[in-house]
């Protein structure tokens, strides 16, 4: 689709709201896919005319970053560096590099349990296919998943790759950082009240009518089912899940968050949420609490300020972090 057909569509759909919601209407709303999942965008304008540009600043910042971050897109720069990076060190933009020195901070931070370089492994499963590597492939390249490997050069601005054969996927943090940048670019537009989604990642900004924001989480089991729908303000909220992306063979879940230690799918929890200042955050905790489980993912989270979570494990019961049990 053509930009200006895509901006013929958005402002269709934008008059259409007004339209149904009378004169007085001045909430946008808009759903898309980007990134391999849906994106849903949500905020009050103040004048109508500005709605229009607004919102397609945001969905070209959802499709910039998709295009600059997916492994599956052989010319994003993350596919370049995939293809390089273990032969000579790459030069890549400050935008990604920055976003690898954040993924290597949430590696120390976790002791591993979030590592980008899972990818060496992980790129083998194709959870709607039902594939999965065997036993030998996953034996040969599980060495490869070492974010020590990912050697980061400041001065030059490089990435380079210290094993051959790693591989390495933005998939547990590209998400929130997408939420970020389009919750700047809505705050930068004088935008007060919003609310944008990525997947499972979300970031609300002021209120919805003068009310709270209310975040649904889904039921590990049950799509039809929330588990619980929290009222909530300023904060940004990150759900991980095994059922996202999955599938079932000879009675094995196998989801696409990765142990690094094992190459294989984390099975303690079956969904972890996370609540934290910024997108970015919560979409790297989620994932890294996920891999930790239990005991050792609310450790980490009762350790840390400003950070909350909502873990469900594998008999479907629900654990909080300190904070949140103390409200209880
Ligand atoms: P999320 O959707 O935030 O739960 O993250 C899941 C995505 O993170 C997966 O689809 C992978 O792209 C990526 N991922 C899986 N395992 C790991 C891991 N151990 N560390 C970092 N990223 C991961
Ligand atoms: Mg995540």
């Amino acid at each position: 689709m053509n930009l200006f057909s895509l901006k013929a569509k958005q402002v269709f759909i934008i008059l259409l709201i007004c339209i149904s919601f009378d004169v007085d209407c001045k909430w946008i709303n808009h759903s898309f896919e980007v990134m391999g999942t849906q994106s849903n965008i949500e905020f009050e304008v103040p004048k109508m005319k500005m709605a229009s540009n607004t919102l397609q600043r945001v969905i070209d910042e959802m499709h910039r970053i998709d295009a600059l971050m997916s492994p599956f897109k052989p010319t994003s720069e993350l596919s370049k560096i995939n293809r390089l990076a273990s032969t000579h060190p790459v030069h890549i933009s400050k935008e990604l590099y920055d976003l690898l020195v954040k993924s290597t901070e949430f590696s120390k931070l976790t002791e591993g349990a979030f590592d980008i370089s899972f990818s060496s492994v992980g790129y083998l499963y194709d959870y709607r296919k039902s594939v999965k590597p065997t036993e030998k492939q996953i034996e040969e390249l599980k060495k490869n998943i070492n974010y020590q490997s990912i050697k980061l050069n400041e001065d030059n601005q490089t990435v380079e790759f210290l094993q051959p054969l790693v591989k390495i996927d933005l998939g547990g943090i590209a998400k929130g950082y997408a939420v970020d940048q389009c919750i700047q670019i809505l705050k930068d537009s004088g935008i007060v009240n919003a609310y944008v989604s990525a997947g499972g990642d979300s970031r609300i900004i002021g209120k919805k009518d003068d009310r709270l924001w209310y975040i649904g989480i889904k039921h590990p089991r049950d799509k039809r089912k929330l588990l619980v729908n929290l009222p909530l303000e300023e904060v940004s909220i990150s759900t991980s899940g095994d059922y996202e992306r999955f599938f079932v063979k000879n009675g094995v879940r196998y989801h696409h968050i990765i142990d690094p230690k094992t190459g294989d799918s984390a099975r303690e929890l079956q969904s972890v949420t996370i609540l934290a200042p910024s997108s970015t955050t919560a979409d790297a905790l989620s994932t890294s609490v996920f891999v930790l489980g239990l005991d050792k993912g609310l450790k980490l989270i009762n350790g840390l300020s400003d950070i909350s979570a909502i873990l469900v494990d594998s008999q479907g019961r629900l654990h909080y972090s300190d904070d949140i049990a103390r409200l209880k």
